[in-house]
């Protein structure tokens, strides 16, 4: 079935580290307890603190190639020399239940997704100015002038990216930016097509008849 036969919303999230998208996202899941996050696979090995299943599959280069081979990721991208993907079943499934997804993702998969499901919400996230990023980018965790200056790159490679996506979002003021997000996700929602894969009944009843979206 085409991921656009599903009555769920999908987002797409996708921003440099350091511009605070983790921390905007997860609020937003706070205030949107029917947003479900896609976990994703990758190859990077977990960080203290990180449990598997939870913030993501771990998984084997081996164990990844072959079910990257065999489809099993609605897309995947090599990301700092580690392999991420997200599972198509997993993300179909939920949709198909009429379960908004949120995938966490960067610019290479949200291309791929974006593809194969032109009606996702594209949404990036950046910072207010380049000095807040290098500000960000020098307190996480080491300090070495090489490391951050590559942080910088990789951030300078993602934010070149930035317009692909169909809305923008300056991380300046916290409360601002996520009541934005918000704002987002609802007028995705509000969208006809998403209402009318929603409420098939009740446009059936109003005699709306509607395309399948494209
Ligand atoms: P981290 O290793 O810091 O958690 O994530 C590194 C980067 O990988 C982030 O930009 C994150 O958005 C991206 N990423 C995480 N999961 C996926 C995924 O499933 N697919 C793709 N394409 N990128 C991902």
């Amino acid at each position: 079935m085409p991921l656009t036969a599903f009555s769920g919303s999908l987002f797409v999230v996708a921003a440099p580290s350091g511009a605070g998208k983790s921390t905007l996202v997860n609020a937003l899941l706070a205030m949107e307890p029917a947003i479900k996050l896609s976990i994703s696979t990758t190859t990077r090995p977990p960080r203290p603190g990180e449990v598997d299943g939870r913030e993501y599959h771990f998984t084997s280069a081996a164990d990844f190639t072959a079910r990257a081979d065999a489809g099993e990721f609605l897309e995947w991208a090599e990301v700092h020399g580690n392999y991420y993907g997200t599972s198509r079943v997993q993300v179909e499934k939920e949709m198909k239940a009429g379960t908004d997804i949120l995938l966490e993702i960067d610019w290479q998969g949200a291309r791929q997704v974006r593809k194969q499901f032109p009606a996702a919400a594209g949404i990036f996230i950046l910072p207010p100015s380049i000095e807040a990023l290098e500000q960000r980018l020098h307190k996480r965790g080491t300090d070495e002038p090489h490391i951050i200056t590559r942080r910088l790159l990789a951030a300078g490679g993602e934010i070149a990216h930035a317009p692909e996506f169909e809305y923008a979002i300056i991380n300046e003021e916290f409360n601002v930016a996520l009541a934005e997000l918000s704002a987002i996700v609802k007028a995705t929602r509000a969208r006809f097509a998403q209402q009318a894969a929603r409420n098939a009944d009740l446009f059936a009843q109003l005699g709306i008849h509607v395309q399948q979206a494209a």
